[in-house]
């Protein structure tokens, strides 16, 4: 069995052939102008598709909030506009008669490193990855937890710093204020305009650059209190981090160091786990969503 992955982004659309133990038979990226709006990303995407042939079913992971049960994209913001209310795997399904699931990119991605990835050995376990913002997924029994509406895990709007830095959100000091790729960087501007990227960052960090030191110190002090609060609430056996900036392994066990000086002793055992799929962990993500009920748990 061989499913067709698609990874739909504001800016690219990526297709891979998974087979069912995992392997990646081809991979394919595509730009996207997602500003262009819904219907012409569906135009796009099917003139992609139309070009795939010998797989079995489709797996959409996509940017915007998804109800999984219809494949319906619930609500996306002005990256891709007019994209609510797309009956998505009403329309792949119509077209290609194969089956097609849905599934919100962050919570993908989670699937994705529960089934190929940092995950595999665990059923449950909490995923953040940050970026410009901080998304995150609940992993229980290996399925992702939803909540009322389907968004549970917005963990970069915990609350942090009462009264603290606006948030894109509309409300104020939520943890991606403090915490996100973003957040960083924005504070290391302040210091030189010259360091606009997480690598230059961490370049003056290991040459003991001590403004860079500073930040980048409070920066891991801000990612551990949300943590911190994650396996307080949790108790997971592992947290897998992600998203650019924690490619850096020696980040990881410095941010896991602190996680481990700021949390109670019974909650000791967790693990703060590397994301190990990167930029493919939504297109393994989508994959999942057809072989989960298959693949060994
Ligand atoms: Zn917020």
């Amino acid at each position: 069995m061989t499913i067709l992955a698609i990874d739909i982004g504001g800016t690219a659309i990526k297709v891979g052939k998974i087979s069912i133990s995992g392997k990646l038979i081809s991979f394919q990226e595509y730009e996207n102008d997602g500003t262009k709006g819904g219907p012409v990303l569906i135009e796009r995407l099917c003139e992609i598709i139309d070009g795939q042939k010998e797989y079995s079913a489709i797996g959409v992971s996509t940017a915007g909030q998804v109800d999984s049960k219809s494949g319906t994209i619930i609500f996306a913001n002005d990256n891709i506009p007019n994209y609510t209310g797309t009956q998505l795997k009403k329309i792949l399904e119509e077209r290609y008669k194969v089956p097609v699931a849905v599934e919100n990119d962050v919570n993908a991605a989670a699937l994705g490193e529960r089934y190929f990835g940092a995950g595999r050995s665990y059923q449950n376990f909490i995923c953040l990855t940050y970026g410009t913002g901080i998304g995150g997924a609940i992993i229980i029994n290996s399925n992702v937890y939803k909540g009322l509406n389907g968004v549970a895990g917005e963990f970069g709007h915990i609350l942090v710093h009462p009264n603290g830095l606006p948030c894109k959100c509309g409300k104020a000091g939520c943890y991606e204020s403090y915490a996100s790729t973003t957040a960083l960087l924005k504070r290391a501007k302040e210091v030189d305009m010259s360091f606009y990227n997480g690598k230059i960052v961490f370049q003056h960090y290991e040459e003991g650059y001590l403004p860079i030191q500073e930040i980048v110190h409070d920066w891991i002090n801000e990612v551990a209190i949300g943590i911190t609060s994650l396996v307080h609430i949790f108790n997971p056996p592992a947290i897998i981090i992600g998203g650019g900036i924690m490619e850096q392994r020696n980040l990881v066990d410095k941010i896991e160091k602190q996680v481990q000086s700021m949390i109670m002793s019974s909650f000791a055992e967790v693990k703060i786990l590397q994301a190990a799929l990167g930029n493919k962990a939504g297109l393994f993500g989508a994959a999942s969503l057809h072989l989960s009920n298959i693949i060994t748990q």
